[in-house]
């Protein structure tokens, strides 16, 4: 096997937190043949398994991953069916890579995926949601690799979706390409979009510090967009250990240096516990907690 195999692997190398104990085997299939020799045995042998995207969605636990972390960072890159007119796109490419290689295409539609960090795997897995737009909006399509190893193409549509939810997050399957469907645009009005939205994100300081962007869903009933209701509470800057509440966006948590996991999740906890004192509201998680928590 040529994948790259390598044995307690620190986590924090590969989340955008920087945060995360090891993993007890970290694999990098190199092609879908590896691919799906490492699920097989995963599922065969019932192996815990974690498919990574960018880990720009995840906190993983101090104590790190049991099993086998699936690393898709090589299925990358981007092409145009023209038959179908649908811009394909392998899982584990970036999907702000992504929005640029449409650009040149002169696609219209992935603006808003511009400098969000995550890959596209992860971002279809997620439902990803920024600026008025969600992946559902535009995918056409998705190749799975199923539990029985097969390949499946299949369509979808925006009902099977809903707020940063998807149909996938119920299965085991691999997302391994999306299939998008774009419209024909112009160049300079597309790379007009995509510097207002990654200079929204520069202004909102979503690169000063290691994060894992919103550690909440939005809800409608609260009125108002979860950071302003945490910052209602003049929470901005609180800190548990390496753990800070963004000075910059209350509804971001960020490393400031040597957080551990640990810090994060109690710092999750107190935010809970602050709104829900203050206004009887529950907050809904979107980060991911992954790996060996306690409870
Ligand atoms: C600074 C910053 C800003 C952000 N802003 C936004 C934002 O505006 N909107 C938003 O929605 N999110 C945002 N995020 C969160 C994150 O970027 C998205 O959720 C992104 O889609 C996660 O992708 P990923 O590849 O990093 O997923 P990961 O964290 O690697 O994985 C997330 C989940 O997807 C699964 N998964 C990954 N790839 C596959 C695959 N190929 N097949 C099946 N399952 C898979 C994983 O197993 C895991 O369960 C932000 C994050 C950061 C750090």
């Amino acid at each position: 096997m040529r994948s790259r195999i390598l044995f307690n692997e620190p986590m924090s190398s590969h989340t955008s937190f920087r945060i995360g104990g090891p993993a007890d085997v970290f694999v990098t299939p190199q092609n879908l043949k590896e691919l799906k020799k490492i699920y097989h045995l995963c599922l065969n042998e019932e192996l815990p398994f974690f498919l990574l995207g960018e880990g720009a969605n995840s906190l993983v636990s101090d104590r790190g991953i049991r099993g086998i972390v699936i690393d898709l960072s090589l299925f990358s890159g981007s092409f145009f069916e023209p038959e179908k007119e649908l811009f394909g796109v392998h899982c584990g490419m970036a999907a702000s890579q992504a929005s640029l290689a449409a650009r040149y295409l002169a696609l219209s539609g992935m603006e808003f995926l511009y400098s969000m960090p995550g890959s596209v795997g992860g971002s279809i897995w997620m439902n990803a949601r920024c600026y008025g737009f969600s992946v559902s909006d535009i995918l056409a399509a998705v190749e799975l690799l199923d539990d029985n190893l097969q390949l499946r193409r299949l369509r979808v549509s925006p009902e099977e979706f809903g707020y940063k939810k998807s149909p996938f997050q119920s299965g085991n399957s691999i997302i391994l390409k999306g299939f998008f469907h774009l419209a024909p645009g112009n160049k300079e009005q597309i790379k007009d979009k995509m510097d207002q939205y990654k200079q929204d994100r520069v202004e909102k300081g979503h690169f000063l510090f290691p994060c894992a962007g919103s550690i909440f869903k939005n809800n409608r009933d609260f009125g108002r967009p979860t950071g302003k209701v945490i910052d209602s509470l003049g929470l901005k800057g609180y800190k548990i250990g390496g753990a800070e509440i963004s000075q910059s966006h209350a509804n971001l948590i960020v490393n400031t240096g040597k957080s551990e996991a640990a810090d994060v999740l109690k710092l999750i906890e107190f935010i809970e516990e602050k709104v829900y004192a203050a206004f009887g509201y529950k907050l809904e998680r979107e980060i991911l907690l992954i790996g060996e928590w306690s409870n």
